[in-house]
């Protein structure tokens, strides 16, 4: 083994019931007394609470799904016009993703509160959009300075977004097997995800209130956002970056539509990789490589019932020759199976229409073990 990683420095309050609490107790830690606090109507309560000892410089509930630069122009503006000395952000990505732009441009401490399986959180990635055009990059400056999980957060999600959200976490996992800074460290995070996920988005679909999935939600994304940070964006992450762009679609369901035939690519081009994750997945007959790791999440998909078809959320039925060409630039070199166009134009009508993707290193459709 020889490898380099890098552990970010971030501390975890997880406790299901105790989030108004454990704020509380980190912004005192912290010694932020004027926070500015991004928040949507929905979880105001909350922030009422768990501020209840700090004197909030400024209330921010102006909120924009892909965190676009004049709405980034206008928090900052009012965090150094308010004389704020931190920012507790609650919500989904979007709002973890205003955030870390304000924390970016003002060098202020985050308080993250997650209420989706985004993971944002987790990572020192910043995004924004402008002209419809997302920008990202790395700033240690943007990632908290501690992350406050409970699962009463996640009671409320619509059992369809949970899913989707989920499936973006096991994105993370999976990407992060082969990303161009996977190292035995990120992946053995990613396999520990990719096993609370599986098994906690069946306990949501079952019952979508039962806690202790709820927790291992909340747990296996946080893994999964850890080993993302370190392992960095992938075939399936510069995919999705590059269709979201384009055509604006929702980040979690273009993730959980595109995933699995970004497996099914890669799979047989690391047998073994392939083994654990289907282990990790949760097969019985583990140890026959990839078909094995496709055929576990695609049983996964049909126990949750998750989104298959990116023509359901807005992808236009020429997208694939729209994009595939500015996918190719950014086909990260460490990619297992080598990516031609034609693979990936196949990939793409696969996941257009929620057709069965099994795809060879020669980008030729392999009919079978499909959902
Ligand atoms: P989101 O934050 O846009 O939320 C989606 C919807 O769910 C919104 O309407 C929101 O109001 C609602 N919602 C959130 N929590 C809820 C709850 N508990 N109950 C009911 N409704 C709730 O979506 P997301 O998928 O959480 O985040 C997507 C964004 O995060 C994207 O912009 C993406 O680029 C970013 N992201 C960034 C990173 C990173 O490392 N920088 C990682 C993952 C995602």
């Amino acid at each position: 083994m020889e490898f380099t990683h890098t552990t970010l420095g971030q501390r975890v309050r997880f406790g299901t019931g105790h989030a108004a609490e454990h704020l509380r107790s980190e912004l005192s830690e912290q010694g932020i007394s004027r926070p500015m606090v991004i928040v949507s109507d929905r979880d105001r309560p909350l922030a009422d609470a768990g501020t209840a000892d700090t004197k909030p410089s400024v209330w921010w509930s102006d909120i924009a799904q892909h965190v676009p630069v004049q709405l980034v122009e206008r928090a900052t503006t009012a965090a150094r016009d308010s004389g704020a000395d931190g920012v507790v952000c609650i919500g989904g990505g979007s709002i973890t993703g205003l955030a870390k732009a304000v924390a970016l441009h003002t060098g202020l401490a985050i308080i993250s509160v997650p209420t989706t399986y985004a993971g944002s959180e987790a990572t020192n990635v910043w995004g924004m959009t402008e002209n419809g055009v997302k920008t990202t990059g790395v700033d240690d400056r943007v990632l908290p300075a501690a992350v406050i999980y409970d699962a009463e957060l996640v009671r409320g999600l619509p059992t369809e977004l949970a899913m989707a959200s989920g499936l973006n976490a096991l994105a993370h996992c999976v990407d992060s097997l082969w990303a161009p800074r996977a190292d035995p460290i990120n992946r053995a995070l990613s396999l520990e995800a990719a096993g609370a996920l599986s098994s906690a988005l069946r306990g949501i679909a079952v019952d979508s209130g039962d806690t202790e999935s709820l927790e291992k939600a909340l747990y296996g994304s946080y893994l999964a956002g850890v080993a993302f940070a370190s392992a960095g964006s992938g075939l399936h992450h510069k995919i999705c970056h590059v269709l979201g762009g384009a055509f604006d679609l929702p980040h979690a369901q273009t993730h959980a539509v595109v995933l699995p035939h970004v497996l099914a690519f890669n799979a047989p081009a690391v047998p073994d990789l392939a083994a654990r994750l289907a282990v990790a997945l949760g097969a019985t007959a583990a140890g026959q490589g990839e078909v094995t790791a496709v055929a576990a999440l695609n049983e996964l998909y049909s126990a949750v019932d998750a989104p298959n078809r990116l023509s359901d959320i807005g992808f236009p039925d020429d997208g694939a020759e729209l994009v595939v060409d500015r996918i190719l630039e950014v086909v990260p070199p460490s990619n297992p199976t080598p990516v031609t166009r034609s693979a990936l134009l196949s990939l793409l009508a696969a996941a257009r229409v929620g057709a069965p993707a099994i795809l060879d290193d020669a980008g030729s459709r392999v009919e079978g073990d499909a959902r």
